[in-house]
């Protein structure tokens, strides 16, 4: 961790080993840059006091696991890698980009759609759901207990992308226009990294959406070159382990709606022109997206103003959503349409080594515009 006051004024004299007091969120390397930065500081440790205070919330999870994912990974108890291990997951298939040692492990050399869980059935969900949702889904628990699988299963670390999808969709409902009767829902999704290696997990939008079809058009620089305009197919789902499992026959499922992937390198800004050609999205959607931490943005956010499409950011703690929320009121000179919440769909596994001492977890917080 870096000292918060690096970079201003004198050069620090060791390692950040002394926490603010208050939030004991940020650290220091001596007592003098503490002093020193405290009137920077001041403002922004309150804030951290009050959303540390609010942390429990969000180590908290249905799943059987969830200790071990949570709690134990913030206190280095226990790693992202050894999680994965004890479930014969690590360097597996989807699961290869899960620790900080797989993505160097995976290389280049990644299928460009993996069609297993690696999860036996009682812990996948491989096929139709049994019965259509009757009501929206407010939270995992609910999930699991309609997909019939068990609350060990750690398939929600990589669910996190769909049921963020759904999720954002649902908050927008009033806001989506559908007057055209239409089938078709047209996202598009800004900014994808790891998931580019899991694109075969929003096939559960099948089962989540089963009146629409769903497209997906993923923008952003880190689509390698070789794949920018490439189109993918989903119309199954992800198979499980056993071998007798229904969801091995060619008619393991039996809704036809499809959903449909393509991938576009570059920022937003600079191919949303190509995009519109074919289809104006119903809904923009940037996942972990540091709007604060990357200039980038700036363009991209005064582009989606000006098309006037609902657009649902997610960040993986509260603080980095609260800077967010400043930079789009700035730019937009809005209020947010969608007030900083926290994501009930966020993944239920802590991320390790953050820069502040905050629990953090990918799409932990949504807000919008
Ligand atoms: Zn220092
Ligand atoms: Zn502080
Ligand atoms: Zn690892
Ligand atoms: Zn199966």
């Amino acid at each position: 961790m870096e000292c918060a006051a690096k970079g201003r004024g004198t050069r620090c004299v060791g390692p950040a080993v002394r926490r603010c007091p208050r939030c004991e969120i940020v650290a220091y390397c001596s007592l003098s840059h503490q002093i020193s930065h405290w009137s920077d500081h001041k403002e922004e440790c309150e804030r951290l006091e009050e959303q540390i205070r609010d942390s429990d919330m969000m180590n908290k999870f249905p799943f059987t696991f969830c200790e071990e994912a949570t709690v134990q990974i913030l206190e280095k108890k226990q790693s992202r890698c050894t999680f994965l291990s004890r479930r014969s997951l690590h360097h597996i298939g989807l699961w290869s980009c899960e620790c900080s040692c797989g993505f160097s492990h995976i290389g280049h050399n990644f299928p460009v759609l993996i069609k297993y869980w690696n999860l036996s059935s009682t812990l996948a969900p491989c096929g139709d759901p049994i019965s259509p949702l009757s009501k929206q889904l407010s939270c995992w628990e609910e999930y699991y207990a309609w997909r019939s699988i068990s609350l060990a299963s750690p398939a929600a670390l990589l669910l996190q992308w769909p049921l963020t999808i759904y999720h954002a969709l649902q908050l927008n409902a009033s806001r989506l226009q559908s007057a055209d009767g239409s089938k078709d829902i047209i996202i598009h999704y800004l900014g994808p990294d790891k998931e580019l290696f899991q694109l075969a997990v929003f096939g559960e939008l099948r089962a989540l959406l089963p009146h629409n079809n769903v497209h997906i058009e993923f923008v952003g620089p880190a689509i390698p070159e070789y794949r920018d305009g490439e189109k993918i197919n989903i119309n199954s789902y992800l198979h499980c382990d056993d071998i007798d499992c229904k969801c091995k026959l060619s008619s393991g499922t039996s809704s036809n709606t499809v959903v449909t992937l393509r991938l576009h390198k570059g920022f937003y800004h600079d191919r949303f022109r190509d995009l519109m050609k074919d289809s104006f999205p119903h809904l923009i959607i940037a996942p972990n997206a540091g709007v604060a931490a990357f200039p980038t943005w700036m363009e991209t956010i005064e582009l989606i103003h000006q098309l006037k499409t609902p657009a649902v950011f997610t960040d993986f703690c509260e603080e980095a959503a609260h800077l967010a929320a400043r930079c789009l009121s700035s730019i937009t000179c809005c209020q947010l349409a969608l007030p900083i919440q926290l994501n009930p769909f966020r993944q239920p596994m802590a991320v390790e080594d953050t820069a502040l001492y905050l629990p953090c977890y990918s799409n932990c917080f949504l807000f919008g515009i």
